[in-house]
């Protein structure tokens, strides 16, 4: 797998955010998003998502399915947690694991993994923020997506599940995943590097 994107521009309200942004990543890479506030980390996520339009350029995705459209061969984590407070963790995974299609993990396992088997039950609303990021981090588990694009997901996260978080990006890259993933810290696994610059 590789994905090869070029000459990517974006405007929002009609301001260019960015523009001519070009790079690869090959199956078992992680592309660490730098940059500062406002740089376009998190638009250039939410566009390879599909959540928003490009202005020019091209993303080409290679060794997949070509009927697959790039965002359904993607997971999105945005960087606020999307969980419906009154579902339990469980819930919460069983919603995602059907909605995403392509399962893996079963929603207990998956929580056992983030090291949330104590939590299944209880509501989304009573977890702690830490607790909330590793549950959406379990999402990734409950189905299969090769492309992974992570929206500085290891903010609130303790150190134990830091490197927690580092052996699932492993693991994923291992696999022959991809990921991009916008931080503002040092990530715990080796990446290479996209620095985007202010915009004006
Ligand atoms: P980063 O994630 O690098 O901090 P963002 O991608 O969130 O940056 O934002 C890039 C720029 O786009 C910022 O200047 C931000 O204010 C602007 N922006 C974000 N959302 C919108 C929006 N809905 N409409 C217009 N501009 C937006
Ligand atoms: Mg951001």
């Amino acid at each position: 797998m590789h994905l090869r994107v070029s000459d990517l521009a974006v405007t929002r309200s009609g301001r260019p955010i960015f523009s001519k942004l070009s790079f690869t990543l090959s199956a078992g890479e992680a592309l660490a998003l730098t940059g500062p506030n406002g740089a376009g980390k998190s638009t250039l996520l939410r566009l390879l998502a599909g959540l928003l339009p490009m202005s020019a350029g091209k993303i080409v995705l290679d060794g997949t399915d070509p009927d697959t459209p790039f965002s359904e061969e993607a997971h999105y984590l945005g960087h606020r947690d999307a969980l419906k407070p009154a579902l339990s963790s469980v819930e919460v995974l069983t919603f995602w694991r059907a909605m995403l299609g392509r399962p893996a993990l079963a929603p207990r396992d998956a929580l056992d993994r983030v090291g949330l088997g104590h939590a299944a039950t209880l509501p989304s609303a009573y977890l702690s923020a830490g607790q909330r990021r590793r549950l959406s981090l379990a999402r990734l588990l409950v189905a299969h997506r090769p492309i992974w694009l992570l929206d500085e997901p290891t903010a609130a996260l303790d150190q134990a599940s830091e490197a927690m978080f580092g052996d699932l990006v492993a693991d994923h890259l291992t696999r022959g995943g991809l990921a991009l993933i916008a931080t503002h810290t040092p990530l715990p696994i080796p990446t290479r590097t996209l620095s985007l610059k202010a915009s004006a």
